[in-house]
């Protein structure tokens, strides 16, 4: 098939279609991957910030437990700055641990012995806001209450984010005072967070507005954060736990899965471009074997030989139109037909089913070729020269014969009439030497015959003066004697005619007479006539008007015809006459012409042989030449006349051409 715009087209929207797509699908993979990579890192940091929300809540309450403890001891064994002391070494959390009475006055302080005092450079007024409000939650509560966080100034410059713990002390029933722990935010992160959540990434306070109230973690190592927030929810105060984790930037490959996708993707699009680059190659080989194939079968078409190629079981595979043409079949008529094939001669099926039979047995065929009969699909023979090949396969196999046929029955037919005309011109030579030989001849006959003649002559004259003697005798002798000389001089005369009309080569026209032309071969007629048997008839005016001639070229016709007409009466004719005539042609009153007419009795002549009559060297006889009519249509149209044929009543024929007068 021919590669047409449209299917190049085709062929390119598909193929940039097919990369769109499995591009798209690769980013779409790529990305997805990406995300899903995220939002793992991410569903980790809200866990740990969940986790890290837990352990701070538990820790307050255990720390809420050790501070009851501390309301619930026995005073008289312990004082209480002293409990509070232990319990500041063992919570690094609080920095100041106090006890006030219903009224929030100050009643006993413990700072932590880990830093300076906190409260030391601001002072710590007895109605602070943050702890009214936290020990207002914890009597209303009768449990713990936390208060807002405060930033406190440190005496180094720096500063602390407290939060202040109030838990009431309830006394047989009755709110006798409170104790206050005062949180660092600091500390509650470094201690109360598991280390394991702090490790890689940063864990901080933060107010509802995002306000960094406090932070413990590690230093930011990459580009990329992850934030969670958690929110610590605690009696009388809320917060926000803010967890950062850093990713590592920029992070092309986030995750295993990610690169596993990407090295996937790029191994697609390569094995995409070898394919693209594999298809524009076959594009190409296909193009090329397009346009081989196209240059073959136009050198197939265009062949006059028969190609057939038929394979091991002598089915027939292919056929080229010269071959169709031949046979008359056509190609689907022909294609996988097997033994015998449709242009096998019925006759000679089962010889050339032998010869086919041998040629698959792997008895290669001579190189000349070998001459056969094929049969047309009319029916008709002709003769066919065929060279034949074995058929080898692309893999060096051989599947079959491809054979070569030519279409001989011209050439036999030229070789034929060559062959004819050879013949013919043997005779021609046989015919001119005879002619030679019968001049001879009569040149030889003459002087005998003219000796005999004088013979005769003398003879008589000497009987003339014997007469005297014996009247009988002389008078029987003499007319014998007569005829002797009467018949040596005729003799000498068709003798002389034959010479005459052998001899006779000037082509000058004449004014002759139609009973001098017919005198001259009337004796060579009657020589042929007596032969064969035939009455001559000569219907010949004695007044009729000479015509203008070539009396030999005429004289040859009218032999011609005569002879025609004699043989065409064959020994089946009853009454065998010939019938010569001359007399003036009726049709044409300009100029005169005579009409001579040439008739017999004989078989008539068939239509499908008048219709090639003329045509030279065409015969019906054995001796034939088939030159007789030609030649004699030429002479009289050469002279300007006629040369006609019609049928002769009751049979034969009439022969009849016009010359004109003089
Ligand atoms: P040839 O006499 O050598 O065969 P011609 O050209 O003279 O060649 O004649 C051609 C053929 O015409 C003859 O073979 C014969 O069959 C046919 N023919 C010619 N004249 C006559 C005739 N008078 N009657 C029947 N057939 C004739």
């Amino acid at each position: 098939m021919p590669f047409t715009a449209g299917t190049l087209l085709r062929r390119w929207v598909l193929w940039v279609l097919l990369v769109l797509l499995v591009l798209s699908m690769l980013s779409t993979l790529v990305w997805l991957a990406g995300r899903y990579e995220v939002s793992q890192v991410q569903s980790r940091s809200e866990r740990d910030a969940a986790d890290a929300v837990g352990d701070i809540r538990t820790a307050l309450t255990r720390n809420v437990q050790s501070l009851q403890a501390l309301q619930f001891a026995d005073r008289s064994a312990v004082p209480w700055s002293q409990d509070a002391a232990g319990l500041l070494r063992e919570h690094r959390e609080w920095v100041r641990l106090e006890w006030r009475d219903a009224d929030l006055n100050l009643l006993a302080a413990v700072d932590t012995p880990f830093r300076a005092p906190v409260f030391a450079r601001m002072g710590r007024p007895a109605r602070q806001p943050e702890i009214v409000q936290a020990c207002g939650v914890a009597r209303r509560q009768s449990g713990p209450g936390y208060g807002a966080s405060n930033y406190v100034p440190l005496n180094n410059g720096l500063g602390l984010e407290i939060m202040d713990l109030c838990l009431p002390v309830i006394t047989d029933g009755q709110l006798t005072g409170y104790t206050v722990a005062s949180y660092s935010l600091q500390e509650v992160l470094v201690n109360m967070v598991g280390p394991q959540l702090t490790r890689s990434q940063e864990v901080s306070f933060t107010e509802a507005d995002g306000t960094r109230l406090a932070m413990h973690g590690t230093p930011r190592r990459g580009s990329r954060i992850f934030t969670a927030k958690q929110l610590l929810d605690i009696p009388g105060h809320a917060m926000v736990l803010r967890m950062d984790s850093w990713r590592a930037a920029p992070d092309f490959f986030p995750n295993v899965l990610t690169a596993l996708v990407t090295a996937m993707a790029i191994a697609l699009v390569t094995v995409l471009t070898m394919l693209a680059r594999d298809m524009r190659r076959r594009q190409r080989v296909e193009l090329d074997l397009a346009d081989a194939l196209a240059f073959r079968k136009a050198m197939e078409d265009s062949l006059v030989t028969g190609l057939r190629a038929r394979d091991s079981q002598g089915r027939i595979t292919y056929v080229n139109p010269a071959f169709c043409e031949m046979v008359g079949f056509e190609a689907k008529e022909l294609m996988g037909h097997g033994i015998p094939a449709p242009y096998w001669p019925p006759e000679m099926v089962d010889e050339y089913g032998m010869r086919q039979a041998l040629r698959l047995a792997g008895n290669a065929p001579p190189r000349e070729g070998v001459e056969s009969v094929f049969m047309r699909k009319n029916g008709e023979r002709f003769a066919v020269l065929i060279f034949e090949a074995p058929l080898i396969n692309a893999t060096g196999q051989q599947t079959g014969w491809m054979s070569a046929v030519l279409d001989i029955s011209e050439q036999r037919r030229v070789e034929e009439v060559s062959r004819a005309s050879q013949e013919r011109l043997q005779a021609t030579a046989r015919l001119a030497t005879v002619g030679e030989m019968a001049s001879l001849l009569s040149h030889e006959l003459n002087q005998p015959l003219a000796a005999i003649s004088s013979y005769a002559t003398g003879s008589l004259n000497l009987l003339q003066d014997a007469a005297l003697e014996d009247a009988q005798l002389a008078e029987s002798l003499g007319s014998a004697i007569q005829r002797i000389g009467q018949q040596a001089e005729r003799a000498g005369k068709v003798i002389k005619s034959v010479h005459d009309f052998v001899r006779r080569r000037d082509q000058a026209r004449e004014a002759v007479t139609p009973r001098a032309l017919l005198d001259d071969v009337m004796p060579l007629v009657i020589l042929q006539a007596r032969k064969l048997g035939v009455r001559v008839d000569v219907r010949c005016a004695l007044d009729l008007p000479a015509v203008l001639c070539d009396r030999t070229m005429v004289e040859q016709v009218l032999l011609n015809l005569s002879r025609n007409a004699m043989q065409a009466m064959g020994d089946d004719t009853p009454h065998k006459v010939l019938t010569l005539s001359v007399r003036p042609a009726a049709s044409n009153a300009v100029s005169r012409w005579l009409e001579f007419t040439v008739a017999d009795v004989g078989a008539g002549i068939p239509e499908a042989v008048a219709e090639k009559l003329f045509t030279p060297f065409f015969t019906t006889k054995a001796e034939g030449m088939g030159l007789g009519l030609s030649l004699c249509r030429t002479v009289v149209e050469q002279h300007g006349g006629f040369l006609s044929h019609r049928a002769n009543q009751p049979r034969g024929t009439v022969f009849s051409f016009t010359l004109p007068q003089s």
